[in-house]
């Protein structure tokens, strides 16, 4: 393809010397699971977010589900969780043994509906994951007024908002624990599988640092059945690296997103839309069209490569099947999934490039809904 959907490249060419640099030193430490580069990376991180605590893991799956579990969600519990969303949210709830209960999004955001979260909340719900999807935060206010009000956990999926903003402050301790990715295509992203959880709760921590690590927190002597996921060092080293420059990259990723608006205004595709408190983070420019699949097949014969996010919704999922939710059972999920489509979308895209993709939008002649 002339323009990939994503290229990694230009940011690993800004900062490779440091990258290098970063890799030698892990391997020269003797030190290869947790230790030093790991704690530095977790302090640096929870400081960016705004948040007490941090606590490294092997992947965002990883951080949703230990979170939940330091939460004592289990069999029997409920757990809130957006119909339109990665199945990782919904595969962190069914790993602990509890029942994720999908609730349909806003039609302009493509997040949670607050409005539509209190009718799902039964005696058995104990938690809420709204999840910032495509970098765009949730409405987060009235989620945690409604979990409050019912005495629920909140558990933000922040795997695709480094960075961004809710009415001023970054994302990262708005709710009782926060799940982040380290994927290498996120907006902060490792050379391999990584995740993190960040908190102000000092217990929601503790019982994390325990769970990641066999259950132990004192070599041998193991307090609950715990697991191994922990962030590697050498992915942390290289998160260290890449985290002073992930506000100048999202920067980029906000310059590109306006211009595709500019650009796009009037070619018959529904647009993002981003209401006046949120400052996203672009992980995705997702636009909207029922001719989706022709602009993808247009799009691909002028050598530009776009991704579906996501195609087909979590409840239609062959890992969902028992859950016996038929077509047509959660229709502003079903609908978004058939209309959606992500424009190419990272740091060091030029704009050369976006007009391009603007053009050949234009070319494929769009009639607007
Ligand atoms: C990437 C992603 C995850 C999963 O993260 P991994 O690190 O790949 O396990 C979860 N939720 C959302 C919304 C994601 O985009």
């Amino acid at each position: 393809m002339a323009i990939p959907f994503v290229d990694l490249n230009p940011q690993h060419r800004a900062c490779r010397k440091e990258l290098d640099a970063a890799l030698c030193r892990v391997l020269d430490s003797g030190t290869y699971i947790l230790g030093p580069e790991v704690e530095a990376f977790e302090a640096e991180y929870a400081a960016y977010c705004g948040a007490a605590h941090c606590v490294g893991v092997g992947s965002g799956l990883d951080a949703m589900h230990l979170a939940l579990l330091a939460m004592d969600i289990g069999p029997g519990d409920e757990v809130i969780v957006p119909s339109l969303t990665y199945i990782a949210t919904w595969l962190a709830v069914s790993h602990c043994g509890a029942q994720p209960v999908p609730v349909e999004p806003c039609e302009a955001t493509c997040n949670l509906d607050p409005e539509r979260v209190e009718a799902a909340i039964t005696p058995r719900t104990r938690a809420i994951i709204p999840v910032h999807l495509y970098g765009l935060p949730v409405d987060l206010d009235p989620i945690l007024a409604i979990a409050r009000r019912h005495g629920l956990k909140v558990l933000e999926d922040a795997a695709q908002a480094h960075g961004a903003g809710y009415r001023g402050t970054r994302i990262g301790a708005h709710g009782d624990a926060v799940a982040w990715s380290f994927y290498p295509g996120k907006n902060l992203g490792a050379l391999g599988d990584g995740g993190a959880v960040t908190t102000a709760d000092a217990r929601i921590a503790q019982r994390l640092y325990a769970l990641r690590n066999y259950g132990s927190s004192t070599k041998y002597v193991h307090s609950v059945r715990g697991f191994n996921s922990r962030l590697d060092p050498l992915q942390a080293a290289v998160l260290r690296v890449k985290l002073p420059r992930l506000d100048t990259w999202n920067a980029e990723r906000r310059d590109i997103a306006t211009r595709y608006s500019a650009g796009l205004d009037g070619s018959g595709l529904e647009l993002p839309s981003v209401p006046g408190w949120a400052d996203p983070v672009w992980h995705l420019y997702v636009v909207r069209s029922e001719e989706r699949d022709r602009l993808q097949q247009s799009l691909a014969d002028a050598g530009i490569a776009t991704g579906i996010h996501y195609p087909t919704p979590p409840h239609r999922q062959g890992a969902y099947a028992g859950l016996g939710l038929c077509p047509g059972s959660l229709p502003i999920s079903e609908q978004i999934h058939a209309q959606v489509l992500s424009l190419p979308m990272y740091p060091g895209m030029t704009a050369t490039q976006v007009d391009e993709v603007i053009a050949a939008i234009w070319n494929a002649r769009i009639t607007a809904a």
